[in-house]
């Protein structure tokens, strides 16, 4: 062997085991909720994070590659509880297009933005167990998978008559059929089970409550966390009321009350916003205001963005009789979210981003100013997609806040997101698992 090559394969072997970084001169915002720290550092061990704080405290290790981040701001990964992975293509949403490649471009578009997990809801195929095996044996490069795998609804139920939706979840009729269904998905190891409860304002077939209890219950059995699609007041508080896991949309059609506080305090049941969803309903019906935004077009190419800004696809929104009742679910979202917030209701940073028109990584920052908007602070909003959505996944001893022994997932920001949650997208880079991936 030439000593040349050897010594490339001796470097090669060096970068394989035991790499560290030392970032230095940020200032550290941790996702905990306290102050920033400023002139921070932080080592960074094959992708841990080894020590973090105070650059005096933190010095720099021998054999370390330095990152000099002077001006910089570091805030946790963004931890997204609800999209859904792999099935839209532009604007086409087809079970067919659920392979390896598309569910990992959408992935990497998700981590351009600083979101560095994402909880895929139920519309998922068995191949998303295999890419989520792969990457929990190492250091993803790609936001990693949480995924519910195949939902539940009922007969003919909400969403099977969404476009590409038929045939993804599964139609339950009786108990007899929850079981046989959970027999066949609990080996898969799902992260959640998820089911759909909702009849579309009436134009669709809701899964009714006793079967959905039993899918909570049958759950349970296996171990397993049940999140729902809501839409009503009524199953927010009876599936709670059964063991429910999560609210996995808010409530949209009346103020939430004490009444639903109490029953959710009661029952642990965490509450996830997607208040962008709503946005989403009715903001295609004008040229929206972010085409042109260079923030959203680094992800939507121009054929897309050309059918959104065209006549044939606004008409096609303003024809939808319901349109006029969107902006009045959005703001009933957003004074439910705070509401049970200050309520001390546990709430996760979610968007339902994924399906068509709903787009991965720049709604997660939408999400973030409507949260602002409905009263949010910066700090509460960053502690909500880092602390306490990882608390939601169980996973807080790995991701989640910025701390020894978890995982450096990590979003790098010129400007200083605590002043103005906006600054969340000036992002300089990208860290997942001490990856740089942007
Ligand atoms: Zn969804």
């Amino acid at each position: 062997m030439s000593r040349h090559l050897f010594s490339i394969l001796f470097y090669l072997s060096s970068l394989a085991c035991g790499e560290t970084l030392y970032l230095r001169n940020f200032t550290l915002i941790d996702g905990s909720g306290g102050p920033a720290v400023p002139n921070a550092a932080m080592v960074v061990t094959d992708g841990r994070i080894q020590a973090v704080g105070s650059k005096d405290k933190v010095p720099e290790p021998k054999d370390s590659r330095a990152i000099d981040l002077a001006g910089k701001f570091v805030m946790p990964g963004v931890i997204n509880l609800h999209g859904h992975l792999g099935n839209v293509v532009d604007l086409t949403q087809d079970p067919k297009n659920f392979t390896k490649a598309n569910v990992e471009a959408q992935l990497k578009t998700y981590a351009q933005y600083g979101v560095t997990a994402v909880l895929s809801m139920g519309s998922d195929q068995p191949l998303v167990y295999d890419l989520r095996a792969a990457q929990r044996k190492g250091r993803p490069t790609m936001a990693r998978i949480f995924t519910a795998g195949k939902g539940f609804t009922g007969p003919a139920g909400y969403p099977t008559s969404a476009p590409g939706m038929k045939g993804v979840p599964y139609e339950i009729s009786s108990p007899a059929e929850v079981q046989k269904a959970m027999d066949e998905l609990a080996p898969k190891n799902p992260d959640f089970v998820k089911i759909w409860v909702d009849d579309h304002l009436g134009k669709e077939k809701k899964i009714p409550t006793e079967i959905s209890a039993a899918i909570i219950s049958a759950a349970k059995k296996k171990g397993f966390r049940t999140c729902a699609h809501i839409f009503y007041y009524a199953d927010a508080k009876a599936l709670s009321e059964k063991g429910l896991y999560a609210c996995a949309h808010s409530v949209r059609d009346r103020e939430v009350d004490d009444a639903l506080i109490q029953t959710m305090k009661k029952n642990g049941t965490w509450q996830l916003g997607t208040l962008v969803r709503e946005l989403s309903t009715f903001v295609f019906s004008k040229p929206a205001p972010f085409l042109n935004d260079p923030f959203f077009t680094m992800s939507v190419n121009k054929s897309v963005r050309d059918t959104l800004a065209s006549d044939a696809y606004i008409k096609k929104q303003q024809a939808d009789k319901d349109l006029p009742k969107y902006p009045g679910f959005l703001a009933t979202a957003q004074k439910n979210l705070k509401k049970l917030y200050d309520a001390g209701i546990r709430v996760g940073f979610a968007t339902d981003s994924g399906p068509p028109a709903r787009f991965s990584g720049f709604f997660e920052h939408k999400e973030m100013e409507l949260m602002a908007q409905a009263g949010f602070t910066p700090s509460q909003i960053i502690t909500i997609f880092s602390k306490n959505s990882a608390e939601f996944l169980g996973w807080q001893k790995d991701i989640g806040t910025i701390e020894k022994g978890h995982w450096a997932d990590l979003v790098v920001l010129t400007k200083n997101p605590l002043t103005d949650i906006r600054n969340a997208q000036a992002i300089d880079s990208v860290y997942i698992a001490g990856n740089k991936v942007r």
